[in-house]
């Protein structure tokens, strides 16, 4: 699955020039120019990285990153902040206020792009390409496929990307708007009962390998994956 990445760059040509690497790598780019711009962006639909220039004209990206990290809805987006400083004081302000990494600018568009990468891996494990398993489960994010116990499954593509979510976050219990942001990306236009729609299709999916089973309800907070 595609990740989203918001680019917070006032600067058109360095814009450009991060869309351009980011859909390079397979990611999409949205774009914003300022806070406000950026704020927009997120409630229409929440991206799975930031890159967040600190200069902007408004609110700077200190002041914006402090703002996500506030917010319960926007406080687990990675935010890699790009800057021209270079002083050890303005880094250390950068990840205080909540920035997973800091790159200076001018940058090298690989260096950027690995890490991207490697934030993601470490934050978002569910937008890897890794192979992932959870008790007879088998799921590749490669080739797309899913097996239960050696059995390849036929399931859709919702259902996958809900699969792959929960296998990446065992044993832990989410709401159903939680997993409208983390699986579907967007938390304003699709209603939660789509949520429950998906998660019975996945456990048909699974009814045939008795895995369903891994699929919990948890009466009056959400859904987990759990092996117990
Ligand atoms: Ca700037």
């Amino acid at each position: 699955m595609a990740a989203n990445i918001l680019l917070v760059e006032d600067e058109p040509a360095i814009q450009e020039l991060l869309a351009f690497n980011v859909t390079q790598c397979g990611f999409k780019p949205i774009k914003a120019s300022d806070g406000e711009s950026a704020m927009a962006a997120i409630n229409r639909e929440l991206p799975d990285l930031i890159l967040l220039d600190w200069m902007l004209p408004g609110a700077s990206g200190v002041e914006i990153a402090r703002r996500l990290r506030t917010d319960a809805r926007t406080r687990d987006i990675p935010i890699i902040m790009l800057t021209a400083r270079t002083d050890e004081r303005d880094k250390v302000l950068g990840l205080e206020s909540g920035a997973d990494d800091y790159i200076t600018k001018p940058f090298s568009p690989r260096e950027l792009m690995a890490r991207i990468r490697a934030v993601l891996r470490r934050r978002l494990p569910q937008v890897s390409d890794e192979t992932v398993r959870a008790g007879g489960l088998e799921l590749s994010p490669i080739t797309h496929r899913v097996m239960a116990n050696d059995v390849t499954v036929e399931i859709g593509p919702t259902e996958f990307r809900l699969l792959h979510f929960f296998m990446t976050h065992q044993e832990r219990v989410y709401t159903r708007a939680q997993l409208l942001d983390q699986v579907w990306g967007d938390h304003v236009f699709v209603e939660e009962r789509t949520v429950d729609v998906h998660i019975r299709r996945l456990r048909q999916a699974l009814e045939p390998s008795r895995l369903d089973s891994l699929i919990q309800t948890v009466r009056g907070s959400g859904y987990r994956l759990s092996l117990n």
